[in-house]
């Protein structure tokens, strides 16, 4: 098997010996190792698929690997696994900029894809705290979400075009640049959010939006979750089509995350029930900050706001968003952490977070809750710091979180996937018939049960 896979990549390409396998063992602060007897890193659309007949003939089980940043256990190896790395298909073949569009493989860093478009002034609206590590194939393959999804919607509402491999070694490709296309069913969508379960990605066609020419941010700071509806509603309602973020905080995580750094002292005190951070992307920066600046304004004469900060430069902007990003900071505070990405109705999301804080307090082996999310998409993160871990304690905490998402029609995964942790919980969201129905699609594109086998069924 071997020497047949390095017939088709070259020698180079293909990691068998412990030693040089070292750099896939850092799956998102884990330390679990990459099982898997090789790891293959394809550089043309037409190798995987030399791979994957291969693989198809041998009946060999193959996990797609991109940056490693999932935090769903989705990249996990057996010994009897092949790795596929999209490592090397890293190329951004083109930024059309009269189509504003982007053709990139799928290997490519999302960060690299940013500052492309960046330089052709156009702007590829996805961002999140892994941008540096994450993958386009990853990124589409998990439908990731991000802090501009308010404005901009998820992954699959930016893919004009897509081209993937089927596990049969079959190439699908769907790679147009046309916004309207309703000749029959949308077959890119089969591969988007499907965590490389029905094909491989090798190619995405993004749309990209005019890069704008001004971005201001400000941290609010409230006492009333009531209060942190009706400044969404009124933001919304004030910067009408300009709002592109508005990211919520609860007291504790903000204050362990200000207190991570000296450089944050300057932003508001700690002793407030929530913090907001909006974001505000326009075409007119003298008009934008008048209008975010007045708005703010009247929100603290309304009594909905406590305090707030409107980032004056660049600087203070960064700032507050590091604070956000860097959400490694509440990883790190405990031994062990198990993190969690619900939806919810907007609501509701007070009551349940409540519910949720009561239970987890009572168990002595928590010892932090932090909790905060892209509150306009109903989505809640928490991250849970453990002094001890095992099996029974991670499921008793599942167990917490994901108790009443059936009852409010909500979801167990907002963003990141279902994965392998997820994947007992998949029916609090979804029904039989639902599940039946991915089964036998499962099936239908992949019968040997190859790739990423044992991924979200
Ligand atoms: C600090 C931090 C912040 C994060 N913030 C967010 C956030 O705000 N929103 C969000 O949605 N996610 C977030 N994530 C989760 C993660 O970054 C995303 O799920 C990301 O899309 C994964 O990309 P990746 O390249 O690392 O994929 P990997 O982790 O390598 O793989 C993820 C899944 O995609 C499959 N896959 C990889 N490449 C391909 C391909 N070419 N074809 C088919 N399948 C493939 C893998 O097999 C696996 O099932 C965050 C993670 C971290 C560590």
């Amino acid at each position: 098997m071997l020497k047949k896979l390095e017939k088709i990549v070259g020698e180079n390409s293909v990691l068998s010996n412990g030693k040089e396998k070292l750099r896939f063992d850092h799956i998102w602060k884990t330390d679990i190792p990459t099982n898997a007897f090789a790891v293959i890193f394809p550089k043309s659309t037409k190798q995987i698929s030399e791979i994957m007949k291969l693989c198809y003939l041998n009946n060999q089980k193959v996990v797609i690997q991109g940056g490693l940043t999932n935090l769903v256990g989705s990249t996990e190896t057996k010994k009897s696994d092949l790795v596929i790395s999209l490592d090397k298909m890293n190329k951004i073949e083109e930024i059309d900029t009269k189509s504003r569009t982007m053709t990139v493989q799928s290997g490519v860093v999302l960060e690299d894809a940013l500052t492309a478009a960046d330089e052709k002034k156009l702007m590829l609206p996805l961002n999140f705290g892994a941008k540096g590590s994450a993958q386009i194939g990853g990124i589409v393959s998990t439908n990731a979400g991000g802090l501009r999804v308010l404005r901009f919607g998820m992954t699959r509402n930016l893919i004009l075009g897509l081209e993937a491999v089927l596990s049969n070694g079959e190439i699908i490709s769907s790679m147009k640049k046309i916004t309207k296309d309703n000749s029959g069913y949308d077959i890119k969508q089969l591969f988007i959010g499907s965590e490389g379960t029905l094909g491989i990605i090798s190619k995405v066609i993004f749309k990209l939006e005019e890069k704008p020419t001004s971005r201001f941010s400000a941290l609010v700071a409230l006492e009333d979750y009531d209060n942190v509806i009706d400044l969404l509603k009124f933001m919304q309602k004030g910067l009408s089509g300009s709002l592109s973020g508005f990211e919520l905080i609860w007291g504790e995580t903000y204050k362990t995350m200000r207190d991570s750094s000296p450089e944050y002292s300057s932003l508001l005190d700690t002793n407030f029930k929530y913090y907001v951070i909006i974001e505000s992307l326009g075409s007119d920066a003298k008009v934008e900050l008048e209008r975010l600046s007045d708005l703010i304004y009247q929100a603290m004469e309304k009594n909905i706001a406590e305090d707030a900060l409107l980032a004056q430069n660049d600087r203070e902007l960064k700032m507050i968003w590091n604070l956000r990003e860097d959400v490694s900071v509440l990883a790190k505070k405990s031994k062990f952490d198990q993190h969690f990405d619900i939806s919810l109705p907007i609501p509701v999301i007070e009551k349940e977070v409540n519910i949720a804080i009561r239970k987890l307090n009572k168990l002595s082996y928590v010892d932090n809750i932090f909790v905060f999310g892209h509150l306009a998409d109903g989505n809640i993160h928490f991250i849970i710091g453990k002094s001890e871990n095992d099996k029974e304690k991670t499921k008793k905490i599942n167990e917490i979180i994901y108790k009443n998402l059936k009852k409010n029609l909500g979801s167990v995964s907002a963003e990141h996937g279902i994965g392998r942790d997820k994947k007992e919980y998949l029916n609090t969201s979804r029904s039989k018939s639902e599940i039946n129905l991915m089964i036998k699609l499962k099936k239908t594109l992949d019968p040997m049960n190859i790739l990423n086998s044992g991924r979200i069924i």
